[in-house]
């Protein structure tokens, strides 16, 4: 930290915020200008008092940081990008992973036909909310455990990792054993306990930006989850709300950039929960490959006009097997590669048909 004194500062008050800086436990440099005099703190920051509060002093002009204020997910802490592997799906390197699937899990079949087309067109992981933070509480909350239990049917059937969002602290432990990436929701990107719950897990965290949140924030929600000893962290840009109306949030491709140059944790887009509209999907995805993104969240169902929820950005299977495509040329261009899609059970060899008829016929 800086303190920058007011000009006029006497001697006796320079020695004066000396010993306060010396109070909490930094040692002060005095270095004396023509004009001001400025106290450096050196000491660190992630152990000591804050500094901030001299501001408060007459004698003090600005009290100026001159490290980051989130330590741990900085590029200054670690120039590499941190691996993070999300099952068999390995984030932060050269691999470019789209994580496909519909905003709701609403019955097997639909998650089994999205899984198959999503996996078909190259999408590495699934998603789906089994618990579902809507804005209005007369629209569809999500099926709970049921939901849970459909993905581990899915995730069995399919090989796909699943990434689902966790809304309440109480839901952390039976969720831990279903899922590969808990998803913090944008809702819930400063809900600093259930941050703590879920970094306690060890699991890997996908962590949405608010959707009023600074990228500032962003990071030190991130660093919330690694103090907690938890690096395992996938940043997710989503698009933040602003005055335009055109899209349903503002996809901040600035923050991508941002992201990948001050933070070592890998960076993904979902470009449809920032366009809250199809037509702009494909375009914004390349936007946010060029700009430097690890990976997508792209929402998909097998009848979109038919969804829970999030239907109207919703691509259809023919219309996300056509992004597969479309970005390509752009991943090619950025030295990134599309893996290929973690294999199914072994355990099982039954088609898709015959384990919705197994499953119907339990239920
Ligand atoms: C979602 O992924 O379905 C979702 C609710 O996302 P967000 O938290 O970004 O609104
Ligand atoms: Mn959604």
């Amino acid at each position: 930290m800086i303190i920058v004194l007011k000009s006029g500062a006497s001697e006796a008050d320079i020695q004066g915020v000396a010993d306060e800086v010396r109070q909490c436990g930094y040692e002060p440099h005095i270095i004396t200008g023509v004009a001001r005099t400025v106290v450096a703190a050196v000491g660190d920051e992630t152990t000591q008092k804050t500094l901030e509060t001299l501001a408060s002093l007459p004698v003090v002009e600005n009290v100026l940081p001159i490290q980051k204020r989130y330590k741990l997910v900085s590029r200054e802490a670690q120039t590499e990008t941190t691996r993070v592997q999300a099952g068999p799906c390995c984030f932060g390197n050269r691999d470019f992973h789209v994580i496909a699937g519909p905003c709701s899990v609403e019955n097997l079949e639909q998650m089994l036909t999205v899984a198959d087309a999503a996996k078909a067109a190259g999408a590495t992981l699934l998603r789906g909310g089994a618990y579902k933070p809507r804005t209005s509480p007369y629209d569809f909350q999500g099926l709970g455990e049921e939901g849970l239990e459909i993905l581990q049917t899915v995730k069995q059937r399919t090989g796909l990792p699943i990434v689902t969002e966790v809304v309440s602290e109480a839901d952390v432990d039976p969720m831990r054993k279903i899922v590969d990436v808990f998803q913090v929701g944008a809702r819930n990107m400063m809900n600093y306990s259930l941050l703590g719950a879920v970094a306690r897990t060890g699991l890997p965290v996908l962590l949405k930006r608010g959707l009023a949140a600074t990228i500032e924030e962003w990071f030190l929600a991130a660093e919330y989850l690694a103090k907690q000893g938890n690096s395992q962290i996938i940043l997710c840009e989503r698009g933040i709300r602003t005055f335009e109306r055109a899209t349903r949030n503002t996809l901040d491709i600035s923050a991508i950039a941002i992201a990948k140059q001050e933070c070592n944790l890998p960076v993904i887009a979902d470009p449809s929960h920032a366009a809250g509209r199809i037509d702009i999907i494909n375009g914004l995805s390349r936007a946010a490959i060029a700009a430097g993104a690890d990976g997508l969240m792209i929402e998909v169902h097998p009848h979109p006009e038919k969804a829970s929820s999030d239907g109207s950005q919703s691509l259809n299977q023919d219309q996300f097997s056509r992004l597969m495509q479309d970005i390509h040329p752009i991943l090619t261009a950025c030295g990134r590669r599309l893996p290929e899609p973690a294999g199914g059970s072994t355990e099982t060899d039954t088609p898709t048909h015959n384990l919705l008829n197994r499953k119907e016929s339990q239920a």
